[in-house]
């Protein structure tokens, strides 16, 4: 098989009928570069992420997970700015041609691709240690991009899903042990929050989505914001996959494990009630964790009302027992 023929496999795996209303790429695959049309209004949100083997996926991940993963990383980028998926760009680094490999990689895309209604519209195809690059592009209403940067004081901060689902269940595969199916789920294909991110339109002051942790990624919003927060930790959704265990354990990997993939975004406070409404149109849990203060400084509140301080890599007791 050819570099040729591998391309031609990814274009056949990864490709649907397109849905009405769709915005089909005017010429995709097969000339020297793709020509997009951008809709009359519209402006164009553009995300790129790379995922290298040994970084930031362990030898062992499936291909079918693969393909879903690295697709998915870009889909949430354009979920957290309210963007709807039009195109994406697939740039694979292979260490050989392996056409079973391929197959399944293609085909853990393609399911996404297809039911986000996202065009491969092209792509590079290189050897050397594996990598793959994907470059998502989506259309937002001109000017109505959510960003990091209009939290508000006295906004209530939310959060969708659950979290530290991801990074337990990656815990448990470095300790050589199985995390639970719903955890190893939340892992190896996230399910980027499309839907909930275009609600949020005339609603949200600011949205993130969560790739590095709740304190990290919330953090970003603030310095973008010029505000602070305080954040209830007894409120942080947990999976069910995540009951056994002991607060401590479960409330550093809520705060602080990365790759949940859910949506943190503020609103002002009057705007609540339409919460419910949406997450029973979205069917998406919705959870309001705590809020934005003017103080700059980002705060947890534990379940004896005690104060604690975040920190990179979740939360420290402010009055320090030295641990
Ligand atoms: P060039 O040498 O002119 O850059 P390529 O041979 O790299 O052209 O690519 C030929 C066509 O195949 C282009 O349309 C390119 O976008 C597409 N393509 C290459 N690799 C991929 C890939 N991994 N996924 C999707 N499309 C790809
Ligand atoms: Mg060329």
């Amino acid at each position: 098989m050819s570099e040729f023929d591998l391309i031609r496999q990814l274009q056949k795996i990864i490709s649907f009928e397109p849905r009405p209303g769709a915005h089909a790429s005017v010429v995709g695959i097969g000339d020297d570069a793709a020509v997009l049309e951008l809709p009359p209004g519209r402006q164009l949100i553009v995300t790129t992420d790379t995922l290298v083997q040994g970084v930031h996926f362990s030898p062992r991940t499936t291909p079918g997970d693969l393909g879903h993963k690295s697709l998915a990383v870009s889909l949430s980028d354009l979920a957290s700015m309210g963007a709807e998926p039009a195109w994406f760009f697939l740039a694979l680094t292979l260490p050989g041609i392996d056409s079973a490999w391929t197959d399944a990689f293609a085909k853990g895309m393609a399911d996404l691709a297809e039911n986000t209604g996202i065009e491969l519209a092209g792509g590079d195809t290189t050897s050397g240690p594996l990598s793959i690059t994907v470059t998502a592009l989506g259309l937002v209403e001109t000017g109505q991009a959510l960003r990091r940067s209009g939290a508000r004081e006295g906004d209530i901060i939310v959060v969708s899903g659950s979290l530290g689902g991801a990074a337990f269940a990656l815990k448990m595969i470095t300790a050589g042990e199985v995390p639970a199916a719903a955890c190893a789920e939340k892992l190896h294909r996230p399910d980027p929050r499309l839907g909930l991110g275009c609600r949020l339109h005339g609603l949200a002051t600011s949205c993130i989505d969560l790739s590095d942790g709740l304190l990290a990624d919330l953090g970003h919003v603030l310095h973008a914001s010029g505000k602070g927060a305080e954040i209830h930790l007894e409120r942080l959704p947990s999976p069910e996959c995540m009951a056994k265990l002991n607060e401590t354990e479960r409330l550093e990997l809520q705060t602080g494990g990365g790759d949940d993939y859910e949506l943190c975004f503020t609103i002002p406070r009057n705007r609540e009630p339409e919460l419910a409404v949406i997450q029973r149109e979205t069917g998406i849990r919705l959870t309001a964790i705590g809020e934005i203060t003017a103080s700059r400084k980002l705060l947890c509140i534990a379940r004896d009302g005690e104060v604690c301080h975040a920190s990179r890599k979740g939360y420290e007791h402010l009055a320090g027992d030295g641990g």
